[in-house]
């Protein structure tokens, strides 16, 4: 009530310490919400299919934004790339998401299987000092390198292939494992599959979504999924909303799930209870 009475309008809010209040600079505005501390992690539930739990979870970035509220990574991963301040960002999540990993490791009775994904930009990808930065966050917090994967577009592998392939033959010595996420929405080729030191396919949203309703989409995800198991390689089927997507992608043994059916993204106590609860039983 007390905030309707103020006359004051959203706009010169939004310019409160701003050089410029009448129009703020988006990449100013994005450095400045990292140093206010805006930014938090929510993390989404992997769940094991054949051993029905909460295996670990995905880190995903999360702007609370003190007028506008939550804004979507999808709104600011762009500019944060191009700006170059996603390495901070990135830095940040990727701290995060090490750190909490530990709390469910030594949480958990049964941690064996335990992970923690955390997405990869562009940047990141080709910037060699990526390396230095995992490095450091698994060294600090003391999560072993093996629980951390790290997921990748296939179209940013795409983009600049040499220093991609270089820095992810580096990052596998270190002993993190490497996903490719939304696999089969990219421009992209199936020779990179032999290429890059894989561990773990996710197949994308798409896919899934049209699972029992879309013969072509059936086909895709059998093949993906077969096509992984070929290669050795994990996979993980994104965005699952349905009990019948779940049913089949069990059935054609695909290893892990996320999507809405079993949790949005939740905060870090919340995944904290799933992870420990659930591994308890
Ligand atoms: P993504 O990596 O493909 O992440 C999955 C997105 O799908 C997440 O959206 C998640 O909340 C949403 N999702 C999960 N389950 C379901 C479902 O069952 N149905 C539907 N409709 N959606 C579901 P979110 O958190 O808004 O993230 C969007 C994208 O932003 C991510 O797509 C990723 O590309 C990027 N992103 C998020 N966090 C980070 C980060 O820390 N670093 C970088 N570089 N990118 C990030
Ligand atoms: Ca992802
Ligand atoms: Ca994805």
């Amino acid at each position: 009530a007390k905030r309707n009475g103020r006359q004051r309008s959203v706009f010169y809010e939004a310019g409160l310490g701003d050089a410029t209040p009448e129009k703020p600079d988006p990449a100013a505005e994005l450095a400045a919400a990292l140093d206010r501390g805006e930014f938090t992690v929510a993390y989404q539930p992997l769940v094991d299919l054949r051993a029905g739990r909460t295996i670990g979870a995905e880190a995903l970035i999360r702007w609370q934004h003190p007028v506008d509220g939550n804004r979507p990574p999808d709104t600011f991963i762009p500019l944060a790339e191009e700006t170059g301040l996603i390495m901070e960002i990135g830095e940040f999540v990727l701290r995060d998401a090490c750190r909490q990993a530990v709390r469910w490791v030594q949480s958990s009775s049964s941690p064996a299987d335990l992970l923690v994904t955390v997405n990869l930009s562009a940047r990141q990808v080709t910037d060699p000092t990526t390396v230095e930065t995992v490095q450091a966050a698994l060294a600090d917090t003391g999560l072993e390198p093996h629980r951390l994967t790290l997921e990748i577009t296939e179209t940013v592998l795409m983009q600049d292939r040499d220093a991609a392939a270089a820095n992810l033959d580096r990052l596998k010595a270190v002993g993190v494992r490497i996903a490719i996420d939304d696999f089969g929405t990219g421009y992209s080729s199936l020779a990179y599959l032999s290429r890059f030191p894989l561990d773990m396919l996710k197949v994308a949203r798409e896919f899934v979504d049209g699972l029992g309703r879309d013969d072509n989409a059936d086909v895709v995800t059998r093949a993906i999924v077969e096509l992984a198991r070929a290669l050795g390689l994990r996979t993980v089927a994104e965005g699952v909303e349905t009990d019948e997507q779940h049913r089949q992608l069990a059935e054609l043994g695909c290893d892990f799930a996320q999507g809405y059916l079993f949790s949005r993204p939740v905060d870090a106590e919340t995944i904290m209870a799933l992870v420990a609860g659930e591994s308890a039983e």
